[in-house]
C-alpha cells in the first residue's frame, strides 16, 4: 500500500513462460530498471523482467522528491572522499534533474511533475554548524541557496531553501515510460531470475521454470541476491523510515528535510480529488529500534497529525553505503549494477540508468568514475567497525530478543525438531506459521504489524505471513505450513 498505488502501472502482465535469448537483459522494473530499459529502447534484442509488478520495489514507497539539496551529503562526501568529488556528485544530480525533465517532456509524461521550494532544516541546536557548513559550500558551486523559515509547524532552529527542484508520481512516470518502450522489448512482471551462471560468451539467468540467455546483464534490483563480487553486506546497512499521509487542506507546495538524523521530511501530492501530506520520520539503522508501533507514533507527533486525517501508514528500506555514494557501472565482466542510493534514488536511479547506459552503447559519461561499484578507499575502513556492529547486531540481535514490546499477542515463535519457527495469528484466528531464518545469510526475522510481513533487519527480504519471499535479497520462500485454524 502507498500513495502511489491508488493508480497502478497498466500491463500487459506478461510472464516468462519460454526460453529466451537477449543481448541485454534488465533485472528489475523500479524507476532505475525501467529508465535503463528506456535510454536502450533502440536496442534490438532486450528485456525486462520483474519479480513481482512494476514499479513495486523500493520506489512505490519513495516520496519522490527529485532533488539535489539532500540533507548534509555533500560534507559527508567531503568527509568520505574528497572535495572534488562532492562537487562531481553535486554536477550529477543536476544532471540527472535535467535527464528527467527531458524525458518527462519528450515522451510527454503526465506524472504530476512540478516545480517546488525544497527545505533543508536543522532539528537540533547542534545542527546549525553543519548546516551552514553545507550550504558555504553550495553557495561556492553557484547554487542560489538562501535562508527561509521553514513553512511548517516541525521545530526548526535554521533553514534554507533552493528555488529549483521537482516533486512527482513515480508511478505514473513508470507508465509513461512503460508505454514508450512497450513496443520495442517484452518486459515480463512476476518472473523473479534466482540465479546468473556466467558462461564463455553469455550468462545463463535462471527464473523457477526457464532461462534466459542474455550477453549483457543489468542488475537494477535495489539490492544483489549475490555477496561476492561486490561484498555490499560489508559496505552498508539499511535504513527504515516510516511514512504516514494524512489529508490537509492546502496544498503548500514545498517539501523539507531536516539535515541530519533523525531525518524528519515532508512533502504534498493533490490528487482529483484531496490533497495530502506526505509526513516520515524516525529513520534509522534497522540494527537498532525495531518497534513499528512506537515509530508511527513518533510521527504522528512530530508532525501533529491528527488521527481522523490519517489514510495511510507504512514503511520503506533503501541501502546506505560507507562512503555516502551510490555502486553504479560495470561489476566485472558484462555485469552492471546499479545500487546504495542513500534514500536519493529518484535522482540516482536517473543517473544509473544514464551511465549505464551510455556504457552499453560505447559512449563517454563524465560522471561514471566516481560510481565504479568495484572502488575501494582505505579511508573509508575507519566505518567499517559501525558496519560489522550493525550487521552482527541484526544477525544476533532478533536470535536472543524476541522483545515483546515490539509485538501484539498475535506474534510468538518457538523451536520444533531444531528449527526456530514463527507464528502470525490473524484476525480469524488462522495461525500462519513460517522459518524463522532469511535465506539469503541466515538472519531471523521481524514481524511488521503494519504492513504484515516478516522482514529481514540484516539486508532488508520481506515474506508474507506464509512466507513467500516479496522482496529480495532472499530468492527464496520462509514457507513452513499453510494456516490452520484453532
Ligand atoms: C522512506 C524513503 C523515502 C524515499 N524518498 C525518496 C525521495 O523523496 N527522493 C529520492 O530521490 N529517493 C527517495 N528514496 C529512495 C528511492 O525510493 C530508492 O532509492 C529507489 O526507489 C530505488 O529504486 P530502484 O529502481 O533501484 O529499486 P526498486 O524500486 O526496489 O526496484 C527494484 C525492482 O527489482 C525487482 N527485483 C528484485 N529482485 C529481483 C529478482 N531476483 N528478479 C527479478 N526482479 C527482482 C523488485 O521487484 C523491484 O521492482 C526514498 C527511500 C526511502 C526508504
Amino acid at each position: 500500500m502507498s500513495i502511489w498505488n491508488k493508480k497502478e502501472v497498466k500491463t500487459k502482465k506478461e510472464i516468462l513462460k519460454k526460453n529466451i535469448e537477449v543481448d541485454v537483459l534488465i533485472v528489475g522494473a523500479g524507476i532505475t530498471g525501467m529508465t535503463t530499459a528506456y535510454y536502450l529502447k533502440n536496442l534490438k534484442n532486450i528485456c525486462v523482467v520483474d519479480s513481482g509488478k512494476i514499479g513495486h520495489g523500493i520506489t512505490l514507497n519513495s516520496t519522490a522528491k527529485i532533488n539535489y539539496f539532500q540533507e548534509t551529503i555533500y560534507n559527508k562526501i567531503i568527509s568520505s572522499n574528497n572535495k572534488n568529488t562532492a562537487i562531481k556528485y553535486l554536477k550529477s544530480q543536476l544532471y540527472a534533474i535535467k535527464n528527467i525533465k527531458k524525458i518527462i517532456k519528450d515522451e510527454k509524461i503526465e506524472c504530476d511533475f512540478i516545480k517546488v521550494p525544497s527545505y533543508v532544516f536543522a532539528n537540533k541546536k547542534s545542527e546549525v554548524l553543519n548546516l551552514k557548513k553545507e550550504i558555504d559550500f553550495l553557495k561556492e558551486q553557484g547554487i542560489k541557496v538562501f535562508e527561509k523559515e521553514l513553512p511548517s509547524n516541525i521545530e526548526s532552529f535554521k533553514s534554507y531553501c533552493v528555488n529549483d527542484t521537482y516533486i512527482f508520481n513515480p508511478i505514473k512516470y513508470l507508465q509513461g515510460i512503460y508505454n514508450s518502450v512497450i513496443d520495442n522489448m517484452h518486459i515480463y512482471e512476476n518472473t523473479k531470475i534466482l540465479k546468473i551462471e556466467k558462461l564463455l560468451t553469455y550468462y545463463k539467468c535462471y527464473t523457477a521454470k526457464n532461462v534466459i540467455k542474455a550477453k549483457k546483464v543489468i542488475l537494477a534490483c535495489h539490492y544483489p541476491y549475490f555477496i561476492k563480487p561486490l561484498f555490499l553486506p560489508f559496505k552498508s546497512y539499511i535504513e527504515k523510515s516510516y511514512i504516514i499521509v494524512s489529508k490537509v487542506d492546502k496544498d503548500l507546495n514545498y517539501t523539507c528535510i531536516s539535515s541530519n538524523c533523525p531525518t524528519y521530511s515532508c512533502r504534498f501530492y493533490k490528487d482529483d480529488n484531496f490533497i495530502y501530506q506526505i509526513s516520515l520520520a524516525m529513520s534509522h539503522n534497522t540494527a537498532f529500534k525495531q518497534d513499528d508501533k512506537y515509530n508511527f507514533e513518533c510521527v504522528k507527533k512530530i508532525f501533529n497529525l491528527n488521527e481522523k486525517d490519517i489514510v495511510m501508514r507504512y514503511s520503506n528500506v533503501d541501502i546506505m553505503t560507507i562512503d555516502n555514494m551510490p555502486y553504479i557501472g560495470k561489476l566485472k565482466g558484462n555485469i552492471y549494477i546499479a545500487c546504495g542510493f542513500n534514500t536519493w534514488g529518484m535522482t540516482n536511479g536517473i543517473l544509473s540508468a544514464k551511465i549505464i547506459s551510455d556504457m552499453i552503447l560505447n559512449k563517454k559519461n563524465k560522471y561514471s568514475d566516481i560510481f565504479d561499484p568495484n572502488r575501494f578507499k582505505l579511508s573509508n575502513l575507519k566505518k567499517i567497525p559501525y558496519i560489522f556492529f550493525s550487521q552482527i547486531k541484526s544477525f544476533i540481535g532478533p536470535k536472543i530478543n524476541k522483545n515483546k514490546k515490539w509485538y501484539s499477542d498475535d506474534i510468538y515463535f518457538y523451536y520444533k525438531n531444531g528449527k526456530s519457527l514463527a507464528v502470525y495469528k490473524d484476525k480469524k484466528g488462522s495461525e500462519h506459521t513460517v522459518y524463522n531464518k532469511c535465506p539469503h545469510l541466515g538472519c531471523s526475522l521481524i514481524f511488521n504489524e503494519k504492513e504484515k510481513t516478516w522482514d529481514c533487519p540484516c539486508h532488508s527480504s520481506r515474506f508474507n505471513i506464509d512466507g513467500k519471499c516479496i522482496k529480495g535479497p532472499s530468492n527464496y520462500d520462509i514457507s513452513f505450513s499453510k494456516h490452520s485454524n484453532k
